[in-house]
């Protein structure tokens, strides 16, 4: 009896969690972040369970065959939308077809060679290897492709480790007692369902919550960069200099502002989409000049800033002539149809700082230098309060 109604609390967890997986999806345009395949998961384990409670105990059927094959289509639904979620295409209904069908065969084949037992022995063993290879492929992911997801993927492994665990217990049962072990009112059945049960409310909010997860993060990523040039942009350096400046290792930053030489012209004689080409190649030297740690970003039209920390002014220096040099000596094939453009840029250098509250400061000053330098016959370097340096 107590089983009977676990195995009743199961199904409406499992049903209610898949509509709910199906809504999130839903809303999730474009990427659904494997929660469609979740979703169905969920409905391909409830209608086994229900099955099962129409069966009332084990039997050869039609209804039997169909819920094994579905309770064994569940978890490879799982493990699909899991995949899903983490970027790989995969398709849902072919393997889950492959799946029911080959195994609906192998059904037929071990009850008519080997009997009953070894038909739900069959399914028990082959849930364990299921989940055992679950458990392997999220250990692994904690090491390579979810590192930053470290405290789920472990809290996933144990659980999983737990349901694969009480079906090999299972399949040991059946092997030694036969299908006596599959008594609903037995001890081990009612362990087995509070476990299922238990996992049926614990996973789902787990999901869920892993979806929030890279949804805020990519969202907090989206709202740091420049959609263009995929530079930080004012908030993202902002942020990212809060983080430097509370480490306590934290030295003075010195900031650099670049400003493209006479970018209206480039605009007005080729078309402003040739112009943004040319601020994309621009960002994209930035990219690969500054040194690792040093933050380069776009703050406006054609303004770009680099950050440079734990640098003396000699290391600066040289930073901002390596990128103006750059910048100035390479061609950016902007048109299949003219010759390739040149640009050069003015560079503003401000004094050091501390904090990322002297960051507005420090474009202060950096712009005043810019200034000066644009006045001086631009493509140049100029410090704040210092003389010309190149
Ligand atoms: P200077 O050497 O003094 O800096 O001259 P400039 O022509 O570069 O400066 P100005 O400020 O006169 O012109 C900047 C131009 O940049 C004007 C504006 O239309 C253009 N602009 C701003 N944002 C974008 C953008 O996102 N894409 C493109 N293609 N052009 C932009
Ligand atoms: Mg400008
Ligand atoms: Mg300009």
């Amino acid at each position: 009896m107590v089983a009977t109604v676990l195995v009743g609390m199961l199904c409406t967890h499992l049903m209610c969690f898949s509509v709910m997986f199906w809504l999130v999806s839903k809303r999730l345009h474009g990427k659904k972040m494997g929660m469609n395949f979740f979703a169905m998961g969920n409905l391909l384990l409830g209608c086994a369970y229900v099955l099962q409670l129409a069966e009332g105990g084990p039997a050869w059927s039609l209804m039997s065959v169909v819920n094994h094959s579905l309770t064994l289509a569940s978890p490879v639904a799982y493990w699909l939308g899991a995949m899903r979620f983490f970027g790989h295409s995969v398709p849902l209904w072919r393997p889950l077809l492959a799946v029911a069908a080959l195994y609906s065969a192998a059904q037929v084949l071990v009850q008519w060679s080997l009997g009953p037992v070894a038909r739900y022995a069959m399914l028990s063993g082959m849930s364990a290897l299921l989940f055992l290879a679950m458990v392997v492929t999220v250990v692994y992911g904690v090491r390579t492709f979810a590192k930053d997801l470290y405290a789920e993927m472990v809290f996933f492994a144990l659980l999983i480790t737990g349901i694969c665990a009480l079906n090999a217990f299972k399949f040991m049962k059946l092997m030694h007692g036969g299908l006596d072990a599959l008594r609903m009112d037995g001890s081990f059945q009612v362990v087995f369902y509070i476990y299922m049960t238990s996992l049926a409310t614990v996973l789902p909010p787990s999901i869920i919550w892993l979806v929030l997860r890279r949804l805020t993060d990519e969202l907090r990523g989206i709202a740091a960069r420049d959609p263009m040039t995929q530079l930080l942009n004012r908030r993202g350096l902002t942020e990212a200099l809060q983080l430097y400046f509370n480490s306590r290792k934290a030295v003075p930053a010195h900031l650099l502002m670049l400003d493209v030489d006479h970018f209206k012209r480039i605009n007005d004689t080729y078309g402003h989409h040739i112009g943004d080409t040319v601020l994309c190649h621009v960002a994209e030297v930035l990219r690969g000049a500054v040194r690792r740690g040093d933050l380069a970003g776009r703050i406006g039209g054609e303004e770009f800033l680099v950050i440079c920390l734990d640098s003396d002014m000699q290391g600066v220096s040289h930073l901002a002539e390596r990128l103006r040099s750059a910048i100035e000596t390479q061609a950016i094939a902007a048109t299949d149809w003219g010759p390739p453009l040149h640009c050069t840029v003015t560079i503003g250098i401000s004094s050091p700082f501390s904090g990322a509250e002297a960051l507005e400061a420090a474009m202060r000053e950096a712009d005043e230098a810019l200034y000066r330098g644009k006045a001086a016959g631009r493509n140049r370097t100029e410090w704040a309060g210092h003389a010309l340096i190149s």
